[in-house]
């Protein structure tokens, strides 16, 4: 059970400073942001700071300065649309920590909005330095959490400075905490989980965490082909990691003292050519790949028999899609066992989550995003928590 302080927690903050880390990491060209989901992400805690009169200091890292001042990384650059998504005037203050930024904040009042400079222009950041965290701490009365995606790095901002201030999730933070602790932490069973993606390499510490912790574990994309040729099966020229057949082994023998279920695809789409709509294109069952085939998507057999074991499902949690999706028609097997998924959950029987990059991009392909219970858009802490590791950043709220 995780346990951590809200902005329920607050009293009257009229006139108090709040020292806000939000992820505003937003991708840019040509000098505007390209994708504002991170900037309004943030708006509940946002607002909700500023109409309790508080004095709101967003903190935030922008792209990697490794240490030092760019002015290609200032967050100057990003304030003009965070004031546009807000609705709001926000103003940008030159440092994240010093007499310059304490002097500009003196000059604030209740319900005003400032973002601070990159925290990353300060090697002190990333080696989480207490001088940083002290500097940036004599800003604010108060801190709250707010990017559970920069929570995974024990960082000045992150990790550092909950020492020293009384230390609060936001609402974005808290939503994510709560859709995590119901999909893995405390579920209602049974729980599935789906892995899928390129490799069982980037994967292994997910797939060892998720088989001591979920009834079914379904495995799509490029890593069931290592699983199927671990079990002897002649994957032809798809992607396979031959050197992990052992590892891969060990794993079903985890999952079978573990009472998980393991699915892997019996039927699967093969090709001659990575291509769209390519010619060679057959479903055949695993154990008819040509040598000179790729398998690139579960097939619609086993997609219908994966469809059914979620139906007896209660949570599920989701990381990777089962094919090559971003390539008509290997995008098949994950847009039907998404909509699946996305069916059970409006349905009322079914808590679903999920996050991963292109998990992401695959869920909004086959326009279900907005129906799964909780998608994250948080990548490596995602995966991280799916890992079974503590984050620093979520540790430091529990203590
Ligand atoms: P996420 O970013 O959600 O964690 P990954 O990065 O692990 O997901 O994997 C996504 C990639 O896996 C996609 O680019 C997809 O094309 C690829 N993929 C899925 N199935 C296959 C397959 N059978 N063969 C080759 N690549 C695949
Ligand atoms: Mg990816």
């Amino acid at each position: 059970m995780t346990h951590f302080k809200t902005l329920d927690d607050l009293g009257d903050i009229s006139g108090k400073r709040a020292l806000v880390r939000v992820d505003l990491n937003v991708p840019m060209a040509d000098g505007a942001v390209t994708d504002d989901t991170r900037l309004r992400a943030t708006l509940p805690t946002v607002t909700e700071l500023a109409d309790r009169g508080a004095i709101v200091l967003l903190l935030a890292h922008f792209g990697r300065p490794n240490g030092v001042q760019r002015p290609d990384m200032s967050l100057s650059l990003v304030t003009r649309a965070y004031g546009e998504v807000l609705g709001r005037p926000v103003r940008f203050i030159e440092d994240c920590q010093g007499e310059g930024a304490q002097a500009a904040v003196a000059t604030m009042g209740p319900s005003d909005i400032g973002i601070l400079e990159n925290t990353r222009f300060h090697p002190g950041e990333e080696k989480n330095d207490p001088a940083l965290a002290t500097a940036m701490a004599e800003l604010g009365d108060f801190y709250v959490n707010d990017a559970f995606s920069a929570a995974h790095r024990a960082h000045a901002s992150t990790e550092g400075i909950t020492h020293l201030l009384p230390s609060y999730a936001g609402r974005a933070m808290e939503k994510e905490l709560n859709a995590l602790e119901a999909a893995l932490g405390n579920p209602e069973r049974p729980v599935a989980a789906v892995v899928g993606g390129a490799k069982v390499s980037t994967k292994l510490d997910v797939l060892q965490n998720l088989v001591a912790k979920v009834d079914h574990l379904i495995i799509g994309g490029g890593m069931a082909n290592t699983f199927l040729a671990a079990r002897g099966i002649d994957v032809g020229k798809s992607l396979c990691e031959h050197d992990l057949k052992d590892t891969a082994l060990a794993i079903l023998d985890a999952a079978d003292r573990a009472n998980c279920t393991v699915h892997l695809p019996y039927d699967v789409v093969v090709a001659k050519e990575f291509a769209a709509n390519p010619p060679s294109l057959r479903i055949v069952n695993v154990h008819e790949v040509a040598a000179d085939e790729m398998i690139l998507d579960v097939g619609p057999a086993a997609v219908e028999a994966l469809a059914d074991a979620l139906k007896t499902c209660r949570t599920l949690v989701w990381n990777g899609p089962l094919g090559a999706f971003e390539t008509v028609p290997f995008d098949r097997a994950t847009v039907q066992l998404a909509q699946t998924a996305a069916a059970l959950t409006q349905g009322g029987s079914l808590v679903s989550v999920a996050g991963g990059g292109d998990t992401v991009a695959a869920l909004n392909h086959a326009g279900v995003a907005d129906d799964f219970t909780f998608v994250s858009t948080a990548g490596g802490a995602f995966l991280e928590w799916m890992e079974g590791k503590e984050l620093p950043g979520v540790a430091a709220l529990e203590r």
